[in-house]
């Protein structure tokens, strides 16, 4: 190696902050935040890890192309005002995704220090302007275009149709936001736990669309209160960002026996009703002692995590695949683990055996192993016979996956779907196969990520504003 090699190399910094969290212990009884976030001093050390890299490889890992390096640079040199301007030019929820976007397989995945695990901490920093500007209590508003007088009406307010409303209001054009539920903010306001997304933090998020002049409406169920062809009446352009809240259940026996939730109800309750603050809230929900989760992904933590807030004694991830196979974000399942969640892996659920007051009292299961590679590339699980055991549970949380509702596509003619039942559009414009109507997000992947929303907001915002003004 030449003296010159060894002289760059040795001045590398190897050593990823941590950011500082509540101990297991503690955190396990509270809905709090479980991370606290980098504090001025260790951002700054951290943001300094980074190699200022010509061809940024971080970049191209994000699904919305921020500018990463040169974020980075204005924290280096605490000029914090220039560095949140930064990230937000390309993304308008920096605060949200600094917290749940699974940087290990996008931007951090990237890194060039990933070559020795020492990757820079891009979430972590991200997250630290977005509340480093919220500290500071005024938000720099951008500039508008002109008014150039179309109107587009966005149906849903989850990331896909918060991202299309922020880039849409900018360019000029008048927004709506139609949601169906009371409050704004989709799976971030009714499915992401407060100890993992603060609601405050989406409250904020959904405040500085409307403070950009974007109008929403809740309680407003479009198919049922208005349909598409109703407001295409009204407005030159309508977006779907209506996501995939639909749960999957098992089809086995006993499902339907009291103590059996999907993940989408244990969650709603939680997190839109408050249910956990019960009777402060007005939906209570039963405190169980022993708590079987389906699944292995961002869903099934955050169920198993909030049984255990809950006050429930033995709570269990029941997953078929191995951990290797876990599709949760690592740091997730790392956080469950610590906190005490049980994880019953190569086990699958096959019956839900009842008392004779129709309650859940035991999940029979079965052993299973890994076979060859599915679809997917990953090793299919495979049954052992004759492996049948029962685990005493009083309650199941079902979280395998949604799909989309199919209220929309019902009742819309022109509106294909796929097998799957998701919105057949185009993954670069998110044109539908319907005259002015675009869709985007969970409602046309499936149940994806919040940054892939995003981007696909923001690949139909351009989309639709060639249309509009005419430039397409
Ligand atoms: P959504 O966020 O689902 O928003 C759709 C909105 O449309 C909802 O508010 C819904 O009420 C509304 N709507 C539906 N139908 C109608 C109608 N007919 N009329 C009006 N409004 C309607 N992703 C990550 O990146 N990281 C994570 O850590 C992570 N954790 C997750 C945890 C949970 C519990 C869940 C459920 C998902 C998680 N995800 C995570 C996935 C991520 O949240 C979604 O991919 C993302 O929210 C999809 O955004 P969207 O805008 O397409 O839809």
């Amino acid at each position: 190696m030449s003296e010159e090699k060894t002289e760059k190399t040795s001045k590398i910094d190897l050593n990823r902050n941590d950011m500082p969290r509540q101990s297991p212990e503690v955190r396990r009884h509270n809905f709090s935040e479980v991370a606290l976030g980098y504090t001025e001093e260790i951002a700054v050390t951290e943001a300094k890890r980074c190699l200022q890299c010509k061809k940024p490889r971080c970049k191209t890992g994000c699904p919305v192309e921020i500018d990463i390096p040169d974020f980075i640079s204005f924290i280096v040199k605490r000029d914090f005002a220039s560095g949140i301007k930064k990230l937000k030019e390309k993304n308008c929820l920096p605060a949200v995704c600094g917290r749940v976007c699974p940087q290990e397989t996008q931007c951090e995945s990237q890194c060039i220090l990933g070559n020795k695990k020492a990757e820079i901490a891009i979430g972590r920093l991200e997250r630290f302007l977005a509340d480093w500007e919220a500290k500071q209590g005024v938000v720099d508003l951008p500039p508008k275009a002109k008014p150039t007088g179309k109107k587009v009406a966005v149906i849903g307010s989850g990331p896909a149709g918060i991202t299309v409303a922020g880039d849409l209001i900018l360019l000029g054009h008048e927004v709506t936001i139609f949601e169906a539920l009371h409050k704004a903010g989709g799976v971030l306001t009714y499915g992401i736990p407060e100890f993992r997304l603060p609601k405050a933090i989406v409250a904020r998020e959904v405040d500085y669309v409307r403070k950009l002049g974007v109008e929403v409406f809740t309680d407003y169920v479009v198919g049922k209160t208005r349909s598409i062809d109703e407001l295409l009446t009204e407005f030159d352009a309508v977006f779907v960002g209506t996501g995939a809240g639909l749960p999957w259940f098992m089809d086995i026996p006993g499902e339907n026996l009291n103590g059996v939730y999907s993940a989408n109800e244990y969650l709603t309750r939680m997190n839109l009703m408050q249910g956990y603050r019960f009777p402060m809230s007005s939906t209570p929900v039963k405190k169980h002692v022993r708590v079987a989760v389906v699944g292995g992904g961002n869903v099934a933590m955050d169920s198993a995590r909030t049984a255990l807030r809950m006050g429930a004694d033995d709570v269990r991830i029941v997953y078929r695949r191995s951990h290797a196979e876990l599709p949760a974000r690592a740091e997730e399942a790392e956080n469950a683990e610590e906190e005490g969640v049980i994880f019953n892996l190569l086990t699958l659920p096959i019956n839900y055996i009842g008392d004779e007051n129709g309650w859940l009292k035991e999940v029979e299961c079965v052993k299973m192993e890994l076979g060859e590679p599915d679809a997917s590339g990953r090793r299919s699980p495979v049954e052992i016979p004759n492996s049948n055991f029962r685990m005493p549970m009083d309650a199941v949380v079902c979280a395998i996956g949604n799909s989309p509702n199919p209220l929309v596509p019902s009742t819309t003619p022109g509106l294909q779907t796929t097998r799957k039942g998701t919105l057949v559009a185009d993954p670069e414009t998110g044109k539908t196969t319907k005259d002015r109507v675009w869709a985007g997000g969970d409602i046309v992947t499936g149940a994806a990520t919040v940054i892939l929303a995003m981007g696909a907001g923001r690949k139909a915002a351009r989309s639709m504003h060639e249309y509009l003004t005419g430039t397409a």
